[in-house]
């Protein structure tokens, strides 16, 4: 009976080990995570959770019970320090606190840490990453007190544009603090990053593009031995913009210790394929960890590192059947949703390498949708607040289906019936 130790316990991990089980995989599991927490949902903590609206309970991923019906030994609070494999792919791990682990079956499921900022000043009282459960339960109460009435956010992107909208929502003076020309620009066209920057400020949100900062500023304390607290950011310009509380929100590094102690090809990622089989042949990994190759942006190929539930746990299904033996391919289309106070942005599609964008409905509206296109065939769509259209979206490009973009344009027609499939099917 083989063994599979699975590294990480979060999205992908439990996935891999729950499919493992569906499949009738009788031989021991085990489920290792480093962090305290029973395996929960990330997305949460840069909305509902750090609102307060949220309990344990409400984010967690499966219960004690779930996982002692199938007999999957869950270990939290202690991290993989060492793994070796052989040639025949037996191996053993070890953990922090000295468990010795014997494996047949190996899976990497080790997700991204938050990338720290460079930047004298990150070590005040005050300032704020948000990666995991821990950073998100010391944000929530900072957020929550009164005495924190400004709040600055450094970096665009989705997790500092979800924070910043849950800051303004308690009523804080937020201002955002984005390098870049636009928002979100790592991911979304131009269109949807001027309807966000728009949005967000007639919100009472600030926002500054291009910003360069010196530094983050703090009471005296620190200089004394003890840490004081933030009182700012500052401009390289000299601007001193007043914070007493700044989230920092710079995009994540993957975990890919475990991969190069095996000797696993990493390139800002550990490297899989289309079966999510690392380079050694044996190891599977999935989810943050991982760059792979995806048939999305349609046509282009290339390898991409997605960090998306519905990547993890797409590509864990994927990893699982492997370590089955079983003949698998990553063909799903990948999908995101980032909500950013009452506005919901779906993603359907990845974007990369566009030629043309349109842009259905009205953006003042707050409810339309941006389509992608590339040699006049649909590759991709950001929905705002019209999940009807980005299911369409979804759907049709699953099919291998597209959207004539006159037809995207005309907003008479519900997107759906403007789908055109490569066969007779029906969306
Ligand atoms: C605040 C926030 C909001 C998000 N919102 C959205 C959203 O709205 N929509 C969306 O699609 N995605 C969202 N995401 C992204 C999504 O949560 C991730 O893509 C997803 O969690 C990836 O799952 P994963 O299992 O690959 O990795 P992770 O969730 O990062 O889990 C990896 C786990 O492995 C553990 N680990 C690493 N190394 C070791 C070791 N050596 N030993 C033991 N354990 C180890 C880590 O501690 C971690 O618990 C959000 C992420 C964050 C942080």
């Amino acid at each position: 009976m083989s063994t599979t130790l699975i590294v990480g316990a979060c999205q992908a991990g439990v996935q891999i080990a729950s499919v493992l089980r569906e499949r009738g995989d009788t031989g021991p599991i085990l489920l290792v995570g480093e962090e305290a927490h029973r395996p929960y949902q990330r997305p949460p903590l840069s909305k509902g959770w750090i609102k307060g609206e949220l309990q344990p309970d409400d984010v967690i991923l499966r219960t004690r019970e779930w996982f002692a019906e199938r007999d999957i030994e869950l270990v939290t609070g202690d991290r993989i320090v060492t793994v070796h494999r052989s040639p025949d792919g037996t191996g053993v791990a070890t953990t922090e606190g000295g468990r010795r682990i014997e494996f047949d079956r190996l899976a990497l499921t080790t997700g991204a840490s938050a990338r720290r900022l460079p930047l004298e000043g990150t070590d005040y009282h005050g300032v704020h990453y948000l990666r995991d459960a821990d950073q998100a339960i010391a944000l929530q109460p900072a957020l929550a007190d009164e005495q924190a009435k400004n709040v600055v956010v450094i970096g665009g992107g989705f997790i500092g544009l979800e924070t910043a909208a849950v800051a303004r929502g308690l009523g804080k003076n937020v201002t955002v603090l984005e390098a870049a020309p636009r928002l979100v620009g790592r991911v979304v066209a131009e269109e949807t990053s001027a309807f966000y920057l728009d949005a967000h400020r007639r919100r009472g949100i600030d926002v500054v593009l291009d910003a360069r900062i010196r530094g983050i500023l703090g009471g005296d304390a620190r200089v004394a031995g003890a840490q004081g607290s933030v009182t700012g950011v500052e401009l390289e310009d000299g601007t001193v913009i007043p914070a007493d509380l700044v989230l920092i929100g710079v995009g994540v590094i993957p975990r890919t210790e475990l991969a190069d102690q095996l000797g696993l090809a990493v390139d800002g990622g550990i490297v899989v394929d289309s079966a999510a089989r690392a380079s050694d042949g044996m190891t599977v990994a999935a989810g943050d960890c991982t760059l792979m190759p995806n048939p999305y942006p349609l046509g282009i190929g290339g390898s991409i590192r997605l960090e998306s539930v519905n990547n993890a746990l797409e590509q864990a299904k994927i990893a699982a059947a492997t370590l089955l033996g079983e003949e698998a391919e990553y063909r799903s289309v990948p999908w995101f949703w980032s909500d950013q106070g009452d506005l919901k942005l779906q993603i359907a599609g990845l974007s990369t390498g566009y030629d043309q964008v349109i842009v259905r409905g009205e953006p003042d509206s707050e409810k339309f949708s941006v389509l992608y296109y590339r040699e006049g065939r649909l590759i991709a769509a950001d929905v705002v607040n019209h999940p009807v259209e980005f299911l369409a979206v979804k759907s049709a490009l699953a099919k291998g289906g597209t959207i004539p973009p006159d037809a995207a344009r005309d907003t008479t027609v519900p997107l759906k019936s403007a789908v055109v499939l490569p066969d007779a099917a029906t969306v």
